[in-house]
């Protein structure tokens, strides 16, 4: 599928993480989860919360940098001696983009100059100023597309209660698509189906009256997966205290899917086509 080139950002690969080897023959496509907490604002005193590392098509890019997130992303760029290119935020709320100052001060874990990816609603509600400091600006809108070299990012709005945007990130035949904060009545276009990977949020376990309708329980996001349909998911954005096993169960029994884990600080995946 052709992505309108809306930002075609430094086009040369360089050695590093993103172009990075395993076994010194076969390229580096893969996940890491950095942190996974859901909707918990106890900044650094508690886990951290969401942020997804992508290595992908040579490039490294950042999914969300929530609260308490930055330590765990320095330790694995130092362990690995690489360099960030881009960070995505898909809102504004603190679980996602809680660490972004910090994050755009730390110059040694950039490859270049920092590149920071969201929608307009979203850089004005963290109070990010365009043009204020050495960092480079890229406006995500609902249905668009921003390249990042050979990485495509394609965004599409969901249903949570500041603007939100999921995004898929595909380079070649690898893909892999990312919720962010939804509820129910978020309807993924057709760049967000069949990916090698999904992550999905499951901030409740089972939906109660006074449950936030921004947020999806075991069986909606066993739903939205059976449309999704992709090869893998990972059930995200468990609230600290709450049981990740018990999600999981619910949304592999319900979508189906025998590939279907749970997110934990630390995890990565290696990333198929
Ligand atoms: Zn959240
Ligand atoms: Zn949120």
């Amino acid at each position: 599928m052709a992505c309108p080139e809306v930002a075609r950002l430094a086009p040369t690969l360089s050695t590093g993480f993103g172009s990075g080897t395993v076994g010194g023959s076969t390229p580096v496509e893969s996940l890491h989860v950095l942190g996974c907490a859901g909707s918990s604002y106890a900044g650094r005193a508690g886990p951290p919360c969401s942020s997804y590392l992508v290595e992908m098509g040579g490039r490294a890019l950042l999914l969300d940098c929530g609260y308490g997130s930055l330590d765990a992303l320095s330790a694995l760029v130092n362990s690995r001696a690489c360099a960030l290119d881009a960070v995505i935020l898909t809102h504004s709320h603190a679980d996602h983009a809680g660490d972004l100052f910090a994050l755009l001060e730390r110059g040694d874990l950039w490859r270049g100059a920092p590149l920071v990816v969201a929608q307009r609603e979203t850089i004005d509600h963290v109070g990010y100023r365009v043009g204020s400091g050495a960092s480079t600006y890229v406006e995500a809108r609902d249905g668009g597309c921003v390249t990042v070299g050979d990485v495509a990012l394609r965004f599409s709005s969901t249903d949570h209660q500041v603007a939100t945007v999921a995004v898929a990130v595909s380079a070649g035949a690898t893909r892999l698509v990312y919720s962010s904060d939804t509820g129910p009545r978020w309807r993924p276009p057709p760049a967000h189906v069949g990916a090698s990977l999904a992550i999905v949020e499951c901030t409740l376990f089972r939906r109660r009256d006074r449950d936030s309708p921004y947020h999806l329980d075991g069986s909606e996001a066993a739903a939205l997966l059976r449309y999704l349909s992709p090869a893998r998911a990972l059930v995200t954005h468990v609230p600290p205290g709450e049981s990740v096993s018990a999600r999981v169960e619910i949304v592999g029994r319900w979508s189906k899917s025998a590939e279907t884990e749970a997110a934990v600080a630390g995890l990565r995946i290696d990333l198929v086509p």
